[in-house]
């Protein structure tokens, strides 16, 4: 029987997986707003240099972001299944809530 958080490290070494995998888990319930959590979101193209970071624009205030804003993940040079799977190896669960990638989104937000 397989867990149920187990990841397909195979499935994470394409960008373009790697950036529906970080939406998928920072959004479960579908993209919204990070400026006033609307989920009134529309897609508004691609990174220049990662034509896999889908950007977005909230049509109730306006606000622009990507699927890496305001998140640790985001500024790096590496690309971002270099960071998937350091955090996958050093054994944080990017299934839920505990000590994930969703607690150190929100610790960035926090500024911690
Ligand atoms: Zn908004």
């Amino acid at each position: 029987m397989a867990a149920p958080d187990l990841v397909n490290l195979s499935g994470l070494m394409d960008d373009a997986k790697c950036f529906a995998f970080v939406r998928q888990h920072r959004w479960p319930e579908g993209v919204h707003c990070l400026g006033c959590a609307s989920p009134a979101v529309v897609r508004a193209g691609c990174d220049d240099t990662q034509p896999a970071r889908q950007r977005y624009r909230c049509k109730a205030c306006a606000s622009r972001f990507d699927d890496l804003t305001d998140t640790v993940l985001a500024g790096h040079h590496q690309p971002l299944r270099v960071w998937v799977l350091c955090l996958y190896f050093m054994g944080l669960n990017l299934s839920n809530g505990r000590g994930s990638v969703r607690l150190l989104w929100r610790k960035k937000r926090l500024g911690v």
